[in-house]
């Protein structure tokens, strides 16, 4: 497989934009390997400007549920064009698009759309501050909340997988009201909020930047209940769940409902756009009606917001769910099953589509016993499921997303390219 063109993009790239990339992970350093360019994606597959294709099991790290290029978001989108880009006033796409969220997620009563995960989380911790007069914050050891200065503390994704779990450039002032806890224990969450001054918890009902980490039964419970009593509000960070582990996310699969839930990825429909809603006693503290600001040039926009909203209508469809239940299980299977046969440690945790093969005997659940995985051993399984015509998250602590337009031929294809490449 040559690689040729893109090695000359490359290049060219690192002399013009940092590391040659615009979003860390993609520099697919920890794995050894330099990034490929792609040229296009279409239904499961994507291809580099060397015209290889690649069985992808990112999806854009996670927003394309449906694949690549789907014909009914690409002509919402052509559709909404023709009528112009963006405008800065309301438009009624986006009551649409909240009154949709809504009935999906019905704690998001009411609903503020911005553009990224980041923004979303940002936004709902500064709200979680602004009602409830408190400063502190608690976040999970290796969960990763996008990269606002605040959250940027022990955080997963591309800073677990460059080693650089605060960041320079956060002040410790930023950091300081900021409460690490390992994930899956109450015991701490309850030692911290018991001082009465903790604004929020922020979490990933599923960790999927850490890996994926399943929470132990009982434990977003136990977060509902410790959080209730000490006047601490909730928030699940579901901008990657949502609408993945279920159609109301991972509050919908595990029947427990937070006080504010952040929302991306998906609910784009490919374009950037992300949310943050809940209870509406709380969002009505927002500006214009209330005194916690919060603003954006491109906040809502229509393109996003119709892609978003189409999204939402044909996940909605019966079946949606069984069919990503059943793939994502052929696949963790036959990828474990794959381990198994080469000799190899391997643990996987999957909730639905989303799946983390980890190289370590396991389990894994928390960030501490995924950081005993085999990290170079994850490399050169990067590098040679790549070689084979599979495209991994280049990272050990990403998830795998598989989408609606996998096929089971697909999936073993990709097992059969594990068996290989673990055998080797
Ligand atoms: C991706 C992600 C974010 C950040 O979203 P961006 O759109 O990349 O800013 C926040 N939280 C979680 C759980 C995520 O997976």
């Amino acid at each position: 497989m040559s690689i040729q063109r893109s090695q000359s993009i490359y290049e060219r790239a690192q002399a013009v934009i940092p590391g040659g990339v615009n979003s860390p992970v993609r520099g697919c350093r920890s794995v050894g390997a330099d990034p490929v360019f792609v040229s296009q994606g279409d239904g499961a597959s994507i291809w580099d400007v060397d015209g290889n294709r690649y069985l992808d099991l990112i999806g854009s790290w996670g927003p394309l549920i449906l694949g690549h290029a789907h014909r009914d978001i690409l002509d919402t989108i052509k559709e909404m064009l023709s009528m112009g880009t963006t405008f800065g006033a309301p438009t009624e796409v986006e009551v649409k698009f909240a009154e949709t969220l809504r009935e999906a997620v019905p704690s998001m009563e009411m609903v503020r759309a911005v553009s990224s995960g980041t923004e979303a989380t940002m936004s709902a911790l500064r709200l979680a501050r602004g009602f409830t007069n408190r400063a502190k914050i608690i976040k999970a050891d290796g969960g990763y909340h996008g990269h606002a200065d605040c959250l940027l503390v022990a955080a997963g994704s591309g800073a677990a997988t460059l080693g650089i779990p605060g960041s320079a450039g956060v002040p410790e002032g930023a950091a300081r009201d900021t409460i690490v806890v390992p994930y899956n224990d109450l015991a701490s969450v309850e030692m911290f909020c018991q001082g009465g001054d903790v604004a929020a918890m922020i979490i990933e009902p599923v960790a999927g930047n850490m890996g994926l980490v399943e929470p132990l039964p009982g434990y977003l419970e136990g977060l509902r209940e410790i959080t209730r009593k000490h006047g601490t509000l909730l928030i699940f960070d579901e901008v990657m769940t949502g609408f993945r582990v279920a159609y109301g996310g991972a509050q919908e699969r595990y029947g427990v409902v937070p006080d504010l839930t952040t929302i991306g990825k998906i609910i784009g429909g490919g374009l950037p756009a992300a949310a943050f809603g809940g209870a509406a006693a709380i969002m009505q503290k927002l500006a214009p009606l209330g005194p916690v600001y919060q603003a954006g040039t491109l906040s809502g926009n229509p393109l996003a917001m119709a892609a978003g909203l189409k999204m939402m209508e044909i996940l909605a469809r019966p079946g949606t769910y069984d069919r990503l239940e059943h793939l994502g299980r052929r696949l963790g299977d036959g990828l474990l099953a794959a381990a198994t046969a080469a000799n190899v440690p391997a643990v996987m945790n999957r909730v639905g589509s989303m799946l983390t093969l980890f190289f370590t005997k396991g389990p894994v659940t928390n960030y501490e016993t995924a950081k005993l995985a085999d990290t170079n051993r994850f490399g050169a399984f990067f590098r040679g499921m790549r070689e084979r015509g599979v495209f991994l998250p280049p990272s050990q602590f990403e998830a795998m997303f598989i989408s609606l337009a996998h096929t089971d031929e697909d999936v073993d294809q990709i097992v059969a390219a594990a068996r290989e490449t673990l055998a080797a």
